[in-house]
């Protein structure tokens, strides 16, 4: 528990002292800026904060000169980050929004610390403690909320101003324990994510995914987005999983897989490999089914190679988890030591023979029926035509 014969705002400064890249704010006297957000939040409730941002009535350019590091500004968004050795500060300048219209990204220009607070999303992070004279400044009902903790939006048009709000209520909900208020829970509940642009809901998922337990708020959004959530199916696929296979990315895939439709899939912007992954997920049911069938290492060897490591595990935990796990955990591993070159040499034709000769060999070494070693498979792959 934070010290109460501190105030609050102490014990935010303090807070930011302590911390390597508060060193470089420490720089900042005189300059008319704010620690705001998940900072304040974070260490009034006694939680260590991840990161620290900073709000400025003014420029932003002035306050990234004076932290050092290197600047990277966001111009039409009034912000900029400022990173150095191990450490990134992002700074806002205080700002009013104007939402042109429900779900679109807000017409921003320059306003007072107070107005700022007010376009926030939740009255617990609407709380700052300025660095100049160390004054903290709270939208109305934010220290009590905090002390409660609970989770309140600022107004009623929040949720239509910007609906991706309802996932970040989700991911504070579960990651700080926080209650959601229930005519704040009402407004949650109406609000609609078609609105909002695919890349910015890809944005929010992706944080999601970062949780400490992604599957508690994507949990609460099964009914705003075309996801399922089935803990056990995600442990056990998670349980297969190799260690190449990407976590978060498996969630997702998982969580996609029975209910998105691929355009939808398409619109979040994912990069290339993860759009493959979540796309190929939704063949796992098809996957099991040919996974438990297959006779023989080979033939589970001609339905899986190239198949994504995190797709293999969803379609093992949809079926028979022993031969999928020694797929990925031994089978895929085994390769030829001859190769394409070895075939030439030995006067095979350039062309698809000598491709069908190296892969009868290969099914021939997963099925256990050459001996070790290049002799053996250069003989093997010599033999009568495939
Ligand atoms: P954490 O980093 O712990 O998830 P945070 O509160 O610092 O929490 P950020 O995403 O870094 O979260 O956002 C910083 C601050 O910006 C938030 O505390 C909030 O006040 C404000 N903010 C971020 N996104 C929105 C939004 N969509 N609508 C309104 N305010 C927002």
């Amino acid at each position: 528990m934070p010290d109460r014969t501190r105030t609050q705002a102490e014990v935010v400064l303090d807070a930011l002292a302590g911390r390597p890249d508060g060193a470089a704010v420490r720089a900042l006297r005189g300059v008319r800026a704010a620690v705001v957000g998940g900072f304040v939040r974070d260490t009034l409730i006694g939680r260590v904060p991840r990161e620290i941002d900073l709000v400025v009535e003014g420029d932003t350019a002035e306050i990234a000169a004076a932290l050092g590091g290197t600047l990277t500004s966001y111009e039409s968004f009034l912000a900029a980050r400022v990173s150095g050795d191990g450490w990134s500060i992002d700074i806002t300048q205080a700002r009013r929004e104007r939402y042109p219209r429900p779900g679109a990204l807000p017409i921003v220009e320059p306003a007072r610390l107070e107005q700022d607070l007010a376009r926030r999303d939740f009255t617990v992070n609407a709380i700052a403690v300025t660095l100049e004279r160390g004054e903290l400044i709270a939208a109305e009902g934010a220290l009590e909320d905090l002390a409660a903790h609970g989770l309140r939006v600022l107004h009623d048009e929040s949720f239509i101003d910007d609906p991706t709000r309802v996932m970040r209520l989700a991911r504070y909900a579960h990651r700080l324990g926080f209650t959601v208020d229930p005519h704040t829970a009402a407004l949650a509940a109406a609000a609609d994510l078609g609105t909002v642009t695919g890349s910015r809901i890809g944005a929010e998922l992706r944080l999601a995914l970062l949780e400490p337990d992604p599957l508690a708020p994507l949990a609460d959004l099964t009914e705003k987005l075309p996801i399922t959530v089935d803990r056990a199916l995600v442990q056990a696929a998670l349980a297969l999983a190799p260690p190449d296979a990407s976590r978060t990315l498996l969630i997702l895939a998982a969580v996609t897989r029975e209910r998105a439709p691929a355009t939808w899939i398409e619109s979040l912007e994912l990069l290339a490999r993860e759009r493959d992954v979540v796309l190929q997920a939704k063949r796992a049911p098809e996957l099991a089914a040919a996974i438990e069938a297959a006779k023989s290492p080979s033939e589970l060897g001609a339905i899986l190679r190239g198949v994504p490591v995190e797709v293999i595990a969803i379609a093992g935990a949809l079926g028979s988890a022993a031969a999928t796990r020694r797929w990925l955990t031994e089978l895929r591993h085994i390769a030829l030591e001859i190769d394409g070159d070895d075939l030439l040499a030995a006067g095979i034709v350039a062309g698809p023979e000598l491709g069908a000769r190296l892969e009868r060999t290969l099914a021939r070494k997963l099925d256990g029926q050459i001996d070790d070693g290049r002799q053996a498979e250069l003989e093997s792959a010599l033999g009568e035509r495939p």
